[in-house]
């Protein structure tokens, strides 16, 4: 059975509503309602491989400061968000930690890093 995917982009503030239409094997057929070339690579980028930046916190080792705010040093793949969730619960962050430090290594092998996105002197 075709199906057919809507999907906003995110391109550029107009926010065009794009609709996919797909065939029965899922190869896309048309592709309405973008109205430039880079919304519609956007548009199948995000059906075939959505990719996000995932801001969290890791605990530290200080109850006066018990959560350090991190982030990934790049997008990474939507399915690898819980693996990379789970990575982050033995954590526990000494300071002192300078913006930018990477907490865990090639997160839940996403290929990015987790690191920090403040100072903390402790
Ligand atoms: S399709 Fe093009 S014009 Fe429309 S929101 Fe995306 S980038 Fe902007």
């Amino acid at each position: 059975m075709a199906a057919s995917e809507t999907v906003i982009c995110i391109g550029c503030p107009l926010g065009c509503r794009v609709v996919v239409s797909l065939d029965k094997k899922g190869n896309v057929t048309r592709i309405k309602g973008a109205q430039c070339k880079q919304g519609e690579r956007y548009v199948l980028k995000e059906l075939r491989e959505p990719v996000r930046t995932l801001t969290t916190t890791v605990r530290t080792m200080d109850d006066a400061y018990p959560l350090l705010p991190v982030r990934t040093t790049r997008p990474v793949l939507k399915t690898l968000m819980a693996d990379i969730m789970r990575e982050t619960v033995g954590v526990r962050v000494k300071p002192p930690v300078r913006c930018g430090k990477v907490i865990i290594a090639d997160v839940a092998g996403s290929g990015a890093d987790l690191a920090a996105t403040t100072d903390w002197k402790g």
